[in-house]
């Protein structure tokens, strides 16, 4: 069994045959996922998608790249969508330095912002963290004595980095970048941080995994990081597909599927 901790399911790639990406996902055990809001209108269609898929929960959060755009409004629209059935946590949030979409001054406003709702309804965090390490430590650092916790997702770090975040409270996120060659940071992390601390995700319909690279991503494809990620700690697949499903559950306060 496993279970997809983070993917777009609402988005438009999916639109021609969402179902049948859903029904390849439970053919391959992949028995929850978990599908995450970038702005208003994705995380009300992740609610949409969780009232029609058992199998599927959901986050609300406006994703850095959108926070520009983003009012006192939407923040008060997402508290109240995050306190919906299935909702599950906040995210993804957090900071891109990389591709600098927003403004930085505002992608730290609206993600701080959404961390002191997280705290309000006693949620976990999907957090977003491109070529802004620092400061997403910084702020971060700051929440930690209200309880905040949550998930690195698409770890992008180095093992020391990973190391700072469990301290934190936080699981590590591997995507299936890490089944590419010369992915040797993201494989040294996966390799070497505490499995009680790791969680897989697919981030589809992007970041796929080979033996698919260059197609699109959809969540039955977890099974090849699964997979990677046991040859590279020397465990068996089993353990690795259990244990990662066992702290999807834990972080998100889901019951372990039977
Ligand atoms: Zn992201
Ligand atoms: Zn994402």
């Amino acid at each position: 069994m496993l279970i997809d901790s983070h993917a777009h399911l609402d988005m438009k790639q999916f639109d021609s045959d969402r179902d049948q990406v859903i029904d390849r996902a439970l053919s391959a055990d992949v028995r929850r996922i978990i599908t995450v809001g970038i702005d208003i209108k994705s995380s009300r269609n992740a609610v949409k998608l969780t009232t029609r898929y058992p199998s599927i929960f959901a986050t609300a959060g406006i994703h850095p790249h959108n926070a520009d755009n983003a009012n006192k409004n939407d923040l008060a629209q997402i508290s109240l969508i995050a306190q919906q059935d299935k909702i599950i946590g906040i995210g993804e949030i957090g900071l891109d330095f990389f591709r600098n979409r927003s403004a930085r001054q505002k992608q730290i406003e609206v993600f701080t912002q959404q961390l002191a709702i997280a705290i309000s309804l006693d949620l976990p965090v999907v957090i977003h963290d491109r070529e802004a390490h620092a400061e997403t430590l910084k702020i971060l650092s700051s929440f930690k004595k209200n309880g905040l916790h949550g998930m690195i997702h698409c770890f992008s770090g180095d093992y020391k980095l990973a190391k700072t975040f469990i301290n934190m409270g936080y699981y590590i996120s591997i995507p299936g970048t890490v089944t590419f060659k010369n992915a040797s940071q993201i494989q040294d992390v996966a390799r070497n941080i505490p499995l009680n601390s790791l969680l897989l995700e697919t981030d589809a319909p992007f970041l796929t995994p080979t033996p698919y690279r260059g197609k699109r991503n959809e969540p039955s494809y977890i099974i090849h990081t699964a997979q990677k990620i046991a040859k590279l700690r020397g465990v068996s697949f089993e353990e690795i597909s259990s244990q990662t499903s066992k702290n999807v559950c834990q972080l998100f306060n889901l019951s372990f599927p039977e």
